[in-house]
């Protein structure tokens, strides 16, 4: 499948990982909006927050309880920081693979879109 997540996560496409697990990867964007900007993602192959069922939401929660692990370590969870998921064409979603953007270490903009 010609997905960069999934590249990424399998180590075709290399990238700068700040914590890896059996089912989890996190590494930082490649065009950083704030001065942390890392994205979570499954290694499982899912296109977006619409295919997140019962049968797979359990990677879900994987991944909200390591977000404040995360946030600890880059020393964000104090000063706080935003968790955005895009979905779809409106959502403005550019990578067909279900992620999560953590980003902090700045004020961020009050606007949502
Ligand atoms: P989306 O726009 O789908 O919510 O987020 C996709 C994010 O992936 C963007 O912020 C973009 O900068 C990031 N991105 C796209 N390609 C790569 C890549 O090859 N490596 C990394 N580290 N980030 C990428
Ligand atoms: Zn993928």
């Amino acid at each position: 499948m010609d997905c960069i997540f999934c590249k990424i996560a399998n180590k075709e496409i290399p990238s700068d990982i700040i914590y890896e697990d059996e089912s989890l990867l996190v590494f930082k964007d490649i065009n950083p909006l704030a001065p942390v900007h890392l994205l979570v993602v499954p290694k499982v192959h899912i296109n977006s927050l619409n295919d997140i069922s019962e049968s797979n939401s359990s990677i879900v929660s994987k991944i909200f309880e390591l977000i404040p692990q995360i946030a600890k370590e880059m020393k964000i969870n104090e000063t706080g920081y935003r968790v955005i998921s895009n979905c779809g064409k409106d959502g403005d979603q550019t990578v067909e693979h279900l992620h999560y953007h953590i980003l902090g270490g700045r004020k961020l903009d009050s606007s949502l879109g």
